[in-house]
């Protein structure tokens, strides 16, 4: 068995899309910076990478490099999962808690919940999505998520 930890966190620009847990939130600000910004799949392919002891997302898909600008990072939770794979294992469970002001993510969760299921060939019922507000750590401009992963041997039951 492996556990893996992630965190990641992106300022709110505006005129951008909200991209989190690789669905588009209705918001009037999305998340800038590397890639499309989705600091959920952000946090939960370092996780899957960390749990492996691999590379972390940033050594893998440099901000630097202009073929990530935009991209939909789904492609890193992907390239995550089959590092995962290659190395011997296999998701059980995620968690996660994102930290943001607004929008407000409940009426979300459990769209973002069988997204992340489906992208990391889970059932919904294996991914925890929680969030919270800012309270009193003053980063109502950005959000903020970590993610935890359970990883069991490929070849064990
Ligand atoms: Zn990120």
């Amino acid at each position: 068995m492996r556990i893996g930890y992630g965190w990641d966190s992106h300022e709110f620009k505006a005129g951008i899309p909200l991209r989190i847990g690789g669905i588009t939130l209705p918001h009037d600000k999305g998340l800038g910076g590397h890639s499309d910004g989705d600091v959920l799949l952000h946090a939960l392919t370092d996780a899957l990478l960390g749990a492996i002891a691999g590379p972390d997302i940033g050594s893998l898909f440099p901000p630097s490099d202009p073929q990530w600008k935009g991209a939909d990072s789904a492609v890193f939770l992907r390239e995550a999962l089959k590092r995962v794979a290659v190395a011997g294992y296999e998701l059980v469970n995620l968690d996660s808690v994102l930290i943001l002001a607004a929008p407000k993510i409940g009426p979300h969760a459990d769209a973002i919940r069988k997204r992340v299921a489906e992208l990391c060939g889970i059932a919904a019922d294996c991914v925890g999505i929680k969030a919270k507000t800012p309270e009193g750590i003053g980063t109502e401009g950005a959000a903020i998520a970590s993610a935890t992963v359970l990883l069991r041997s490929a070849t064990s039951s």
